[in-house]
């Protein structure tokens, strides 16, 4: 449960004691003296005992889901984190010019990437530009798209065969229908499944989760073949806590699966180490570039499941994390676009760079 203790304390940093604290107890408009804070933590702790983990859930989901304008947020803020953070496409020339001499590796997230996020993530569909955008770039570079979704599903709202897929947070991984030299695997172009024993699991905690967050209006849970996602988008605030904990009393019963969180959902998944960064990291490898500098890698998502890609690029020293954010955000990214409107304009510039500064002509 690290990951949501370390939001929890993430949370109160940037948005005060107010999120520490469940809305039944905070005073309309009241600012709070240290006695109020005190005895206000103090009857939470009391009162809620054994609800402890419930609330440092709903404080994570709170961190990762922000529904109301964070009162930190000053204009030096946001100055202050674009400085470090720059847009890459203000930053375009300079990355390229880190490509000299180098293959460049596309790696796309989906959700609030390339897609915007909608309350039906059933209808979480990309546009025709943003779809030509990305079958260009492919054209020219390795493409994958990286996602929490499952592999099926991305693949039907990208509908694009000159890509790698890798699906589940990179559990399910397919190489382009046509092609390559790279394709190692035989089984309909899958080139790698971690995760499948989990399968008839993870099937059954999806069923056990549709039954048991029926009653919760919103809830929407999405069979991610090797993860299950439990959409909270649509849910009353209110209903968060009734919600992490019907979810928690899944999970108990699994003790080989994790919580994980995105934006605006719980993800249920193997205890495999296994996300979008080892993905890449096999990606890479797959496509012959294992212990390469001649490769640079360029990861555009939204997430904080993306963070584990960001972290491997900065760990490795090699390539580039942009972050699609508009808010600043913790991140490991290097760059930052603000909407899939910019990720679509850079996946351009890429093209029309490889077409007409280095005389590209696609393969
Ligand atoms: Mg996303």
């Amino acid at each position: 449960m690290t990951n949501q203790q370390n939001v929890a304390v993430l949370d109160v940093k940037s948005r005060g004691l107010r999120s520490l604290l469940p809305p039944s107890s905070l005073p309309a408009a009241k600012s709070f003296s240290p006695t109020d804070l005190k005895m206000l933590l103090k009857k939470r702790f009391e009162t809620e005992k054994g609800g402890a983990k419930i609330n440092a859930w709903v404080d994570s989901m709170r961190a990762s889901s922000p529904t109301r304008v964070r009162s930190t947020d000053s204009t030096d803020d946001k100055s202050s984190w674009i400085v470090q953070h720059p847009s890459a496409l203000s930053m375009f020339e300079q990355i390229m010019a880190a490509s000299k001499g180098k293959r460049i590796v596309m790696f796309l997230d989906y959700d609030g990437t390339l897609s915007p996020i909608v309350e039906d993530p059933d209808r979480a569909f990309m546009s025709g530009e943003m779809r030509a955008a990305v079958r260009d770039v492919a054209r020219y570079f390795p493409t994958a798209i990286v996602t929490g979704r499952c592999r099926d599903k991305v693949y039907s709202f990208v509908k694009l065969s000159g890509l790698y897929y890798a699906g589940s947070h990179g559990m399910d991984i397919r190489g382009p229908s046509k092609c390559c030299k790279y394709k190692k695997g035989n089984n309909n172009g899958v080139l790698f499944q971690p995760a499948s024993e989990f399968l008839p699991m993870i099937d059954e905690v999806y069923k056990a989760l549709v039954e048991k967050t029926r009653s919760i209006g919103g809830a929407k849970v999405e069979n991610n073949k090797f993860c299950v996602s439990v959409h909270f988008r649509c849910v009353d605030e209110k209903s968060w806590a009734a919600l992490a904990e019907q979810v928690r009393s899944v999970l108990n019963q699994y003790p080989k699966l994790k919580l994980t969180q995105g934006r605006k959902v719980l993800e249920i998944r193997p205890t495999i180490k296994w996300d979008k960064g080892r993905a890449l990291e096999f990606l890479l490898e797959a496509l012959g570039y294992a212990n390469s500098d001649d490769v640079l890698p360029i990861y555009i998502g939204d997430d904080r499941t993306d963070e584990d890609a960001f972290k491997v690029l900065r760990d490795r020293g090699q390539g580039f994390g942009i972050l699609v954010s508009k808010e600043p955000k913790e991140t490991n990214a290097s760059y930052s676009l603000q909407e899939p409107s910019e990720v679509k304009e850079f996946l351009r510039r890429l093209v029309d760079w490889k077409k007409y500064s280095q005389g590209g002509a696609a393969p």
